[in-house]
């Protein structure tokens, strides 16, 4: 096994049990290997730290698979480090018997790269990393065995793997596509899942308590829906005795989805819907000068910011949208706002949504801060992995 020796300067992210070695980090490579390959991690002078998967063309130059310099990589590591990830989940009460669930999060669960999704007995697998990609086989088997699911769909088409070198993957890797079209039951709502063509693995199943949050609050409120996707806010909304739910999103197919979920539930009151395809930076300002407003308004936009490199850019992006929010909140309404930003912080966040309210000349606070759902956790050596921070903000 080839053996990655890192630099002297730069060995405390390895002993804090940070899984990312970049590029920086790793003072050179003795021996050969070739992408994905295993490596084992050794200090400057010469104490093993673990092993990583081996990733040239990436500035994540390498990812540690395990922190124990006795653990051997192999199908019967996989195996365990997935069952642990569903034993995980089977732990926490509040994911038993939910139909839709992340059962691996990636560097959060110790599976740099991998990302499976349960949709009742179809689970997605997305694979990112040149040491996943590398151990698919294992991984894909070690699923099976875990889950006792009837298939798995391959969904390794994110843009993360061109970092890595790695192309685009997609297709049934275990079992057959379903006779029927997937669909899961999330806090009394049925939604299809559209596996193959829906975003990341079909589904936001982060936002799930979320989503539940918001049907809580609905009764008797009118509520708009910014970013509806497939309506999963709007349908809890409904089901939550909203008077009036206007969902928006710029893609077309997303809303005939949404669309389709609400005709999935004959006992939602569908009249009191309504769907609208808009680019939400222009269809807020418009409702301003139509004189409209909301008690309730969730602002749950896609990725603005990648990177920290971006992260100006979007601010000016997520205070935009606030502040168009708060000026069609009514008196003593809601606004639920959310960045799933990498690159903006909790901190950063709550400044924005604090200018964006002070420039709409509204007096607003914070009523309760938001997550994303316990199937999504963060590992502690692991701050990266919290990608979802939401607030619940009262205006006057
Ligand atoms: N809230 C959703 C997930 C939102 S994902 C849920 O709970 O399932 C973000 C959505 O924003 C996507 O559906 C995308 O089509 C949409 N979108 C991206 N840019 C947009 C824009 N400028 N205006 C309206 N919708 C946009």
């Amino acid at each position: 096994m080839a053996q990655i020796i890192l630099h002297p300067d730069k060995e405390r992210s390895a002993f804090k049990r940070h899984p990312w070695l970049f590029a920086d980090t790793v003072a050179h490579l003795k021996g050969r290997a070739n992408p994905g390959d295993t490596v084992e991690v050794l200090t400057d002078d010469g104490r093993s730290m673990g092993k990583a998967a081996w990733s040239p063309k990436s500035q994540i130059r390498a990812r540690m698979w395990t922190f124990d310099p006795d653990e051997t990589v192999d199908d019967a590591f996989f195996k365990r480090r997935v069952a642990l990830a569903v034993a995980r989940r089977e732990a926490l009460p509040e994911l038993r018997g939910q139909q839709g669930l992340r059962l691996i999060h990636a560097e959060s669960d110790g599976l740099p790269g991998v990302i499976a999704d349960r949709y009742g007995d179809t689970v997605v697998v997305q694979l990112t990393s040149t040491g996943a990609e590398k151990w698919r086989k294992a991984i894909v088997g070690a699923l099976v065995k875990a889950t006792g699911c009837a298939r798995i769909y391959e969904r390794s088409d994110s843009d993360v793997r061109g970092m890595e070198g790695l192309e685009r993957v997609t297709g049934w890797v275990h079992g057959e596509a379903p006779a029927e079209p997937v669909t899961i039951l999330e806090n009394g709502v049925r939604l299809g899942i559209d596996v193959e063509g829906g975003h990341k693995t079909g589904f936001y199943l982060d936002q799930r308590d979320n989503r539940r949050l918001l049907g809580e609050l609905s009764a008797g409120k009118t509520v708009l829906n910014c970013f509806c996707y497939t309506g999963g806010f709007s349908l809890q909304a409904l089901a939550g005795r909203a008077i009036e739910v206007l969902s928006i999103d710029s893609s077309g197919p997303a809303l005939d989805r949404a669309r389709a979920n609400l005709a999935l539930n004959p006992d939602l009151p569908a009249g009191r819907a309504e769907w609208l395809e808009a680019d939400v930076f222009e269809i807020l300002r418009e409702f301003r000068k139509a004189g409209r407003s909301f008690d309730l308004i969730v602002l749950d936009p896609p990725k603005l910011a990648a990177s920290a490199a971006h992260a100006e850019r979007a601010a000016r992006a997520y205070k935009d949208i606030n502040l168009h929010g708060f000026r069609l909140l009514n008196p003593s309404g809601l606004l639920m706002t959310y960045s799933c930003s990498g690159g903006i912080g909790l901190d950063l966040f709550q400044k924005i949504v604090a200018g964006a309210a002070l420039a709409a000349g509204r007096d607003a606070r914070i009523v309760r801060r938001l997550a994303g759902a316990a199937d999504h956790p963060i590992g502690l050596a692991f701050p990266e992995g919290e990608y979802l921070k939401g607030l619940l903000v009262q205006a006057d």
